[in-house]
Order: C-alpha cells, then sequence, then structure tokens
C-alpha cells in the first residue's frame, strides 16, 4: 500500500483527514495539530457564505470579510509542520480492512484511504487516515426565483443572528415554505416590526400562528411568488405572481439545506429527515472512526463561532478515541 506523508516525516500517516476548511475543520485541525497528530485537510474552498461580503458575531472578528476569517485561520493552522492544507475535492472514502490498517500502523484497525482531486493547480491528494472528521458544510437551495441569487448575501440573508442588526427597522420581507417560519417571524421581530411573511403558496403558517403574528403588525402573504426585484444592486421588493409588486428592501430567506456525503459511495451514514449527518454525543457518525462537525450535523446551519466551537470540541474526542484505541482501553471509561 502506497502512503503518501509530509514531508518531514516520510514514515509517518495522517491522524485525521478533515473534509472542509471552513471554521469547524480549522478549528478542528488546530487543536489536533496541537496534540501532535499529523492532520491533512481537503478544502474544495466553496463556502456557503461566500456570498455576503461581511460576517458578524465572530468574537475579536466581527464585521471581518468571510475569506479572511478562513485565511487567518488558515495561515495559524499551516504553522504547525503537521499540518497539511490542500485546496482539493474530496472524490472518495473507504475504509481500509483492519489488516490494512494495522499494516499503516493503525494501533486500532481503523484507517481510510482519502482521495481528492486538486482544484487551480493543487496536486490529487492520496492519502491513508487513522480517523475521518467531516467538517464539509451544506449544500443550499434557495427557492427558485430568477433573480434572488443576485440578492442573496447583501440584502437577503438566511441568518438571522448574523444579519439581523444591520436590518433594524427596514421593510423585511421573510421568505419560506418550511414550518420554522412562525419562529424564524418572531425572531426577526426585535429588528422590525414591517415585516411580511411570503409563503409562496405553502400552507406552512397556521391560523393561529398568523393572528399571533398580525397583534405585533406582521401580515402573512399566502400568495405565490414570480421574483424578487430591484434597481441595480438594490433589491426593491418582491413580485407575485399575480403582477402586484410589494416594496421591500430586503429581509430573509430560509433556504433547503443538504449535507452532500457522495464520497463515501455505497458506504452508509445516518442522517436525520433534513438530510444532515447524524452524531453521537461524542460527534462520531453511524461510521465507527468517522466524525462530523458544523453546519453538517443537527441543527444544521448555526453560526461561524459555533461551527468553530464545535470542531474543537469533536476534536477533542477523535484526540481521545485515538489514544484510547491505541492502547485498547475502549471508548470511555465504564
Ligand atoms: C449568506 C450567509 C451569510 C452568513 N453570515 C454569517 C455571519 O455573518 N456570521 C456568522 O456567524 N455566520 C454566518 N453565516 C453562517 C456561517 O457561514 C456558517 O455557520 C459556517 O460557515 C459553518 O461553518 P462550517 O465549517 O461548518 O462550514 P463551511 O464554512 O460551509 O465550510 C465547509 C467547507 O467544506 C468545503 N467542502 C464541501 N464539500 C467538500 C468536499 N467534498 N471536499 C473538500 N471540501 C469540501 C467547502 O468548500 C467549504 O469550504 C452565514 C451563512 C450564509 C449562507
Amino acid at each position: 500500500m502506497v502512503i503518501e506523508t509530509v514531508a518531514d516525516n516520510p514514515a509517518a500517516p495522517y491522524g485525521v483527514a478533515i473534509i472542509g476548511g471552513g471554521p469547524a475543520g480549522l478549528s478542528a485541525g488546530l487543536q489536533l495539530v496541537r496534540a501532535n497528530r499529523r492532520i491533512a485537510i481537503l478544502d474544495s474552498n466553496r463556502p456557503r457564505h461566500s456570498a455576503t461580503l461581511r460576517s458578524h458575531g465572530f468574537l475579536t472578528r466581527d464585521g471581518a470579510p468571510p475569506l479572511e476569517l478562513r485565511r487567518l485561520g488558515r495561515e495559524e493552522f499551516e504553522t504547525y509542520p503537521t499540518a497539511r492544507f490542500s485546496q482539493a475535492m474530496t472524490r472518495e472514502i473507504t475504509p481500509l480492512s483492519a489488516d490494512e490498517a494495522r499494516e499503516a500502523g493503525f494501533p486500532d484497525g481503523i484507517g481510510f484511504r482519502v482521495s481528492g482531486t486538486g482544484l487551480r493547480g493543487s496536486s490529487d491528494v492520496e492519502i491513508v487516515a487513522r480517523r475521518v472528521l467531516i467538517a464539509a458544510g451544506l449544500t443550499e437551495e434557495l427557492p427558485p426565483f430568477p433573480m434572488i441569487r443576485a440578492y442573496y448575501g447583501t440584502a437577503l440573508h438566511s441568518c438571522v443572528e448574523c444579519d439581523g442588526f444591520e436590518k433594524t427597522d427596514k421593510p423585511l420581507a421573510l421568505i419560506g415554505e418550511t414550518s420554522d417560519l412562525f419562529a424564524r417571524a418572531l425572531l426577526i421581530s426585535r429588528f422590525s416590526s414591517d415585516l411580511i411573511v411570503f409563503t409562496n403558496g405553502a400552507d406552512t403558517i397556521r391560523p393561529e400562528q398568523e393572528a399571533e403574528l398580525g397583534s405585533i403588525g406582521i401580515r402573512v402573504e399566502r400568495r405565490a411568488i414570480d421574483d424578487i426585484v430591484g434597481e441595480k444592486a438594490d433589491m426593491t421588493g418582491v413580485r407575485l405572481a399575480d403582477g402586484e409588486v410589494i416594496p421591500r428592501v430586503g429581509g430573509f430567506v430560509r433556504p433547503r439545506w443538504h449535507a452532500s456525503v457522495d464520497y463515501f459511495g455505497d458506504l452508509e451514514i445516518e442522517r436525520d429527515d433534513w438530510g444532515l449527518v447524524k452524531v453521537d454525543e461524542r460527534g462520531e457518525t453511524s461510521i465507527r472512526g468517522v466524525y462530523a462537525a458544523g453546519d453538517t450535523v443537527p441543527p444544521g446551519p448555526q453560526q461561524l463561532i459555533i461551527a468553530a466551537g464545535n470542531g474543537a470540541s469533536v476534536a477533542a474526542k477523535l484526540n481521545m478515541d485515538m489514544i484510547r484505541g491505541a492502547l485498547g482501553v475502549g471508548q470511555v471509561d465504564e
């Protein structure tokens, strides 16, 4: 078996292959290189928040451009000699047999072969690692209005905690078709009472919820939407299928989310009803040795600092799993 290793120790395979170099993956990577682990991060550099110009709420970095945050994180990770960061799209992850894993130097007989296709001139990745951490975020499906992408990340956002403050007292829209629309409307009411909830014809707000929203001045618009309209970069309204344009300068949209784990091929990994990767209290998925953190796991999209914190917390569990696995003392004390 060919084992690709980092230059300064050609004999050592990787401790953890991390799929995704966003806040969850970079934060886990930093903790693990600081635990003297050899870590490879594969990142396709397509973060969900790349649509936005500024990210908010990350302590000490409030208002920083999202790509700047990632650059700083990557620089800190790469300071360590056992760190490897590859711009690569993960193509395939396959478990090694117990014999192959031991032959690769993995004492508990657990290991994975990880392949990735290099992007933007980077070389392909072919490595083996004792453990895998999925920190690959989510793919996002916006409602199918032709112009919605043009305003997403500037006038329209999905995370109320991240972008609500900048929308204080503005005429806002909340667009969505899922059952959490009522709760989202309540959250947005902290920022503006000039709010219209657009259900695009979906029956997701119950009459008593509509009455409660009405009591604080929030209207529910159930007619189907045709498109988002605007002048140049500025959103000016929501056009309904019957042609009426309701003036709005921005607001929130509720996308549908899905965690894509195609690289496991036929190997099944347990997901919840939303398609998010299920984990136990230690952050391990239904595949032994594969962990997950950040937006990829339930309850799904949260915030940068939460993803980073989750990455650090799962990294600690992963490190302990590898220590205990080497000694054969089980994962937790009885
Ligand atoms: C428009 C928008 C604005 C936002 N604004 C804010 C904000 O102001 N403040 C805030 O706290 N949060 C904000 N968020 C939420 C925040 O971006 C996420 O909670 C956070 O990025 C999740 O981190 P993560 O590491 O789990 O995933 P991500 O940051 O999405 O990173 C996942 C990484 O994995 C990579 N990847 C995916 N598949 C593969 C693969 N097969 N192989 C290799 N790499 C792969 C992706 O390219 C990506 O780089 C915003 C989100 C959006 C959509």
